[in-house]
């Protein structure tokens, strides 16, 4: 059992004082407001549950700048596709491992305490499964073990190359299983977490391009109580297919073809109507919201104030890792809608509310649902992950309550994190992972070969 005294902490029902938590097995065993710090180690500074980050492919971290030089004409996403499809063509188990630790560490410092990992990276560069199918999913799970991050491992399912069934290409062949090898990947993976408490195994079709609306059917039917998670309306090109192969935008066909509920999330999202954006808030699934890749990528901008006016749900994710920082995504999300409305505090609900502190909350419900764990809320029962803010740092020092969160996303953004604590553990102090030295050294070993 740890014992600790928080001097400031965000609760449920809101700013608390000296609170004192038990922590058992990584979880929250019991919370005491106005403790005191007798048999405690204290918490100085404010404490904030972590962050969840309900989307990213952790090996894209290595090709970060690689895709930001202007090609011969009209770069998009689908041109950033192929200097990605490239970049993975040569990674071995290892570098798959060493650039996944470095960006769970990255993550770490900042403000994420907990990771769904879309992993679709599943085969050798020829396409041929490894002796252990799950190889790479156990180096994921790998990766989150030496950084102290908690996991939600989605293993992708990936059969086609574009819409109607289309034949996979080259490019894609790392990725390809059928519904057998699924199962078989899926039961690797789930043998490669090493503690239930500490991670998690759900399931990922990756977009509609890449299913039958038969395999659809059948690899939902794997996920069990687990998360379902799906790319789905990132491109106005996808749209287009989309309608042209069925009729229907991607939103409107996923609704009315499977039954999209509290389990689901739906990645991007970006290019909905009003009737996709009440019918999605409706599902109970998550909108799982990109903004800092969306706009690295030229996607789009997400209808955010209809979609949230609706009641619907959402939550961050780094997706690309082009820059990994949690209160960076809240950031970019509001200023997408300032930018869209020409307004001001557009996502924060009411009158006199702090548009920070609306963020956070509706990111930490939505990215815990999406995660599909205990965690998100200094809560008994959940997981005791935790950021703390400096409270002496210069933008923070002279504010209190919600105030705090405003300073934190809007303006110091991860300069003020000093502690992050996952399931009851420092993994970060003083703003650096604890483990920094040895897992950038490895990166950069991995990064050197890669690059050469
Ligand atoms: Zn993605």
């Amino acid at each position: 059992m740890r014992r600790l005294i928080l001097d400031h902490a965000l609760l449920p029902h809101g700013w608390a004082e000296n609170v004192g938590l038990d922590i058992e097995g990584g979880a929250i065993a019991a919370i005491q407001p106005d403790a005191t710090s007798e048999g405690r180690e204290r918490v100085a500074g404010i404490t904030l549950p972590g962050l969840p980050n309900l989307h990213s492919h952790t090996f894209q971290r290595g090709m970060a700048g690689l895709a930001e030089t202007r090609g011969p004409e009209g770069d998009s996403f689908w041109t950033w596709r192929q200097v990605m499809y490239r970049f993975l063509g040569s990674l071995t188990p290892d570098d798959v491992e060493a650039i996944a630790a470095f960006a769970m560490m990255e993550m770490l410092e900042g403000g994420f305490t907990a990771l769904a990992e879309f992993h679709y990276l599943h085969h050798d560069a020829d396409g041929r499964a490894y002796a252990d199918i799950a190889e790479l999913s156990g180096r994921i799970a790998a990766a989150a073990q030496q950084t102290g991050m908690g996991l939600t491992l989605l293993p992708v399912f990936y059969a086609q190359g574009g819409f109607g069934g289309a034949a996979p290409t080259e490019g894609q062949r790392r990725f390809i299983n059928d519904i057998d090898s699924y199962a078989r990947l899926l039961e690797g993976a789930r043998k490669a977490i090493a503690s239930p408490d500490d991670a998690a195994v759900g399931i990922a079709p990756h977009s509609l391009r890449a299913v039958t609306p038969e395999s659809l059917r059948e690899i939902v039917t794997l996920a069990g109580e687990g998360p379902i998670h799906i790319h789905i309306a990132e491109q106005v090109k996808e749209v287009e297919d989309c309608l042209a192969w069925s009729r229907q935008r991607p939103v409107a066909w996923l609704l009315d073809h499977a039954s999209v509920d509290q389990r689901w999330c739906l990645i991007h999202a970006t290019h909905l109507d009003e009737q996709e954006a009440k019918g999605m808030a409706a599902s109970n699934a998550v909108a799982g919201l990109c903004p800092i890749t969306e706009a690295n990528l030229g996607d789009g901008i997400f209808e955010g104030a209809d979609y949230l006016a609706a009641k619907g749900r959402f939550g961050v994710g780094s997706d690309s890792n082009i820059e990994i920082s949690a209160p960076a995504e809240l950031k970019q999300f509001e200023y997408s809608q300032r930018l869209k409305h020409r307004a001001r505090n557009v996502l924060a609900e009411r009158e006199g509310q702090s548009t920070g502190r609306s963020l956070y909350d509706k990111a930490l419900a939505g990215g815990a649902q999406a995660l599909g764990r205990r965690i998100g809320a200094i809560e008994a029962g959940h997981r005791a992950d935790f950021v703390v803010l400096d409270a002496n740092h210069p933008d923070l020092a002279a504010v209190s309550g919600d105030r705090w969160i405003d300073s934190y996303v809007f303006v110091a953004g991860t300069s003020a994190i000093d502690t992050v604590f996952v399931a009851g553990k420092a993994v970060v102090r003083n703003g650096r992972h604890l483990n920094r030295e040895a897992i950038r050294a490895r990166y950069s070993r991995a990064m050197a070969r890669i690059l050469s």
